[in-house]
């Protein structure tokens, strides 16, 4: 099905001005009110056209992208979700709250809805040594979640004593009408005795007082898994708020913060690590302990190795925190020039150096 123009349901042009579009739609809107006898898909169609308009955001994506462009980045509940109707209708029909049903109108009772959103997401810091990110360990932290009660499970209820809402005869909506000079206009919203909810409280919960929910302190066990870095988000499902209704947690975020090792450096997967090479041993080579993650182990050093050569032990690193590789730790070797000598070690220095002049002329 192909939609028709918006600027051409609402008979504006294209650079139609803000205040233009809304003159428009608020004559418009009177002539196709439902309750005025207009017809129910006319109304919905200019309301749509002009919550679009009327929107900088989703004009300037419409007028770019055109329709089927325009629908792939907004759905229709997107449209309507945060359009101004409120200013139009109060304009006409004074503040009769028609303006905030529209949503309700299209789409149904958006409390009725919130039943089943979700609850809030919660984010969590947690401190980590560098060998806890490395090696992967399990914590215990202490956060504030918001349950439901267990006594009631979250109705709010003392034993379920509950009864059909008398306002809305337990649908959960409500009609509201009202006289104004261009007729007797209603709308259905969500009722609001019961919140939508057909229900209420008879007796309340002696434990929540009829809240439903609780917060409180609560512990959670966190796997850290191995390899995890600095700024990483581990996501626990469900171990987040509930909703109002007691009911769909949102998700917990641990956020990971890793403290700096002594020794290491770590650059994604691979460690870093700078080791003393004495000037003996860079130039007549041989073996050198170094620290690794794993402890100690031998790194052979060539004869005439330079300052700053760099070395590599493959899979020395850390492992990766989704697959079972691991990252490589390099050396970097720096040569220490010899300090506070006495004076048998200058003599014995003055001594080899002369030796390599000799070799280097040949003359002296
Ligand atoms: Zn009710
Ligand atoms: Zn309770």
């Amino acid at each position: 099905m192909t939609k028709r123009d918006y600027y051409e349901i609402l008979g504006v042009s294209k650079n139609a001005s803000a205040d233009e579009i809304k003159k428009t739609y608020k004559k418009l809107a009177l002539k196709h009110h439902p309750d005025k006898g207009g017809d129910a898909e006319k109304f919905k169609e200019i309301s749509e056209a002009y919550a679009v308009l009327s929107d900088e955001n989703k004009r300037s994506n419409y007028d770019q992208f055109g329709h089927a462009g325009f629908d792939q980045r907004f759905s229709q509940e997107d449209i309507f979700r945060g359009a101004d109707f409120e200013s139009v209708f109060d304009e006409i029909f004074g503040n009769a709250g028609f303006g905030n049903s529209m949503f309700d109108m299209f789409f149904g009772s958006q409390r009725r809805r919130g039943r089943e959103e979700r609850g809030r997401d919660l984010s969590y810091e947690i401190e980590l040594s560098f060998e806890d990110a490395v090696f992967g360990t399990k914590k215990e932290i202490m956060i504030p979640i918001t349950e439901a009660c267990k006594k009631c499970n979250g109705s709010g209820a003392e034993n379920d004593d509950v009864e059909n809402c008398k306002e809305c005869s337990g649908t959960g909506q409500v009609r509201k009408t009202r006289r104004t000079v261009f007729g007797v206009f209603s709308s259905i919203t969500a009722c609001d005795n019961c919140e939508g909810n057909g229900r209420v409280i008879k007796t309340k919960c002696r434990e929540c007082k009829g809240a439903g929910l609780v917060s409180d302190m609560k512990k959670i066990k966190v796997d850290i898994p191995a390899g995890v870095d600095n700024g990483n988000q581990i996501r626990l499902n469900g171990k987040g708020d509930v909703n109002r209704n007691g009911k769909n947690p949102g998700d917990l975020y641990i956020i990971v913060r890793v403290k700096k090792h002594n020794l290491f450096r770590r650059d994604g997967y691979d460690i870093h690590l700078e080791v003393p090479v004495s000037f003996y041993l860079a130039a007549a080579g041989g073996e050198l302990e170094i620290p690794t993650l794993n402890g100690k182990a031998k790194l052979k050093v060539p004869s005439g190795t330079k300052s700053g050569t760099m070395f590599r032990l493959e899979g020395k690193g850390i492992k990766y925190v989704d697959d079972d590789g691991f990252g490589d730790e390099y050396i970097k070797a720096v040569i220490e020039v010899p300090k506070k000598l006495d004076n048998k070690q200058k003599n014995l220095l003055k001594e080899f150096d002369e030796s390599l002049k000799k070799k280097r002329f040949g003359i002296f």
